[in-house]
């Protein structure tokens, strides 16, 4: 394939030196001539180790170029790929776009002068939404270049420092499309990698490179403040960290990872309180620790406010135990969001397969006591809670209500807090 990359700078560079060595015929552009001269040279633009050896060999092999002329290379290119900055917009936090819109600007007045349709595919991080809100509607605002492009979104997950074998065998290809054929010319790009290309949505892809970043961010907030913390208290965090990460069945894994409803239990709450209590004692400041538990709430907020905004009154809610298969209500978010219910006079009744089956006993009791008024909304049948209620609220991923949920739910709102009504749980 001719190959044209626009951006000569970690992404760009690295992206175009790799794909000529698979093979295509590449030339990478910038409007920094600079760099454009250099990478004539053979050399490398950018500090990345193995990529000048990299260039030097492409470029004898005359399967690499560079150039600032985007109208004379890319006219007869099969594949655009746009690998330009988007830095932070210093007034507001938000992605600066302005090159990805100047970029887009060129390639809308390229593809007028084409006959024939050329693939694009946006490398970029950009905010979700951009490729089709922006990229898209530059291209479309002129008739004459109808049915003349189809447009990608690729995440790009390389590292600078080992960017040359993350662009070679990345954990996974993600293709970001709008009609599957869109993503064949991807799939001619790269089939080294047809054993873990995943298509999907646009939207979604443009999302999980914001989201990733956003995670490893968070990973390494959360090392540093337990580092900080075990420090003051004179305990070693590398070897707890390395103790955390040798389990994989909860710490390293799926595990709490999927969007559902608020932490709650006799564990999480009171544990990262006295974690968060004891950093203050020391005198460490933790605010990613310290955001956990009003997040937690927050989210409670959420699902409150998505059941206020059914208008309706009558709700069934089903699970009142923090988790499936446990009668223990202490510190459930379920408990919370009824409270919050009830108090602003809705109508509610309640399912749980274990909280209600066997008599409490100790804090389980002492809880249930402390909200006699909600064990009088308690029902033994579920079916008997939907057909009476206007809006089912699932509090609880506890497979045993699917059944129930799948089944006719005639005019009622489904309001599935837990993700267990997601097909691919
Ligand atoms: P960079 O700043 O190093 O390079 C961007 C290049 O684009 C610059 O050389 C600039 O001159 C060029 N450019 C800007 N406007 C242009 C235009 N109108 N025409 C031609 N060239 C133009 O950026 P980068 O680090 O390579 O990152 C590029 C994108 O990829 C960003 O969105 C970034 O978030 C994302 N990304 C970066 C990495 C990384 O490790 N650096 C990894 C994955 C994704």
């Amino acid at each position: 394939m001719k190959i044209v990359v626009i951006g000569a700078g970690y992404v760009g560079s690295v992206t175009g030196a790799c794909l000529a060595s698979m093979g295509h015929k590449v030339v990478v552009l910038d409007k920094d001539i600079d760099k454009v001269s250099k990478l004539k040279s053979g050399k490398s633009p950018i500090s990345e180790p193995g990529l000048n050896e990299l260039l030097k060999e492409v470029s004898i092999s005359g399967r690499f170029s560079a150039s600032s002329d985007l109208a004379e290379t890319a006219l007869d290119a099969d594949l655009v790929l746009v690998s330009v900055g988007t830095p932070t917009n210093k007034v507001d936090g938000s992605a600066d776009l302005q090159a990805i819109t100047r970029v887009f600007t060129e390639l809308r007045d390229l593809l007028i002068r084409r006959e024939s349709s050329l693939a694009i595919g946006i490398t970029s991080t950009v905010p979700p939404g951009t490729t089709n809100q922006v990229a898209r509607k530059i291209l479309c605002n002129e008739p004459q270049t109808s049915g003349k492009f189809t447009l990608s979104f690729i995440p790009e997950f390389l590292r600078e420092g080992t960017a040359i074998s993350d662009f070679k065998n990345p954990s996974r290809f993600i293709v970001g499309v709008d009609e599957k054929q869109d993503a064949d010319p991807f799939l001619l790009l790269r089939p080294d990698l047809s054993d873990r290309t995943h298509i999907v949505g646009i939207s979604e892809a443009e999302m999980l490179k914001s989201v990733e970043n956003a995670w490893h961010a968070t990973k390494v907030v959360f090392a540093n403040e337990i580092g900080r913390i075990s420090e003051a208290l004179d305990v070693d965090a590398g070897n707890v960290m390395d103790l955390l990460v040798l389990d994989t069945r909860q710490n390293i894994s799926k595990t709490y990872l999927r969007p559902g409803f608020s932490f709650g239990g006799s564990c999480l709450p009171k544990d990262v309180r006295s974690l968060v209590r004891l950093s203050e004692l020391k005198a460490v400041p933790s605010p990613l620790l310290k955001s956990l538990i009003p997040s937690n709430h927050q989210h409670i907020d959420s699902a409150f406010t998505k059941i206020l905004q059914t208008g309706k009154s009558k709700i069934g809610i089903l699970g009142l135990a923090f988790k499936a298969d446990t009668d223990d209500i202490r510190e459930s978010p379920a408990l919370e969001l009824i409270q919050k219910l009830l108090g602003y006079g809705f109508e509610l009744r309640i399912h749980d397969f274990e909280a209600l089956r066997h008599d409490l006993y100790g804090a389980n009791l002492a809880t249930l006591q402390n909200h006699a008024h909600i064990r009088r909304l308690m029902h033994e049948s579920v079916d008997q809670v939907i057909s009476d209620s206007e809006v089912i609220v699932i509090t609880q991923h506890n497979k045993k209500y699917l059944s129930y949920v799948r089944g006719e739910l005639g005019e009622r709102t489904l309001i599935d807090l837990t993700g267990l009504t997601r097909k691919n749980v």
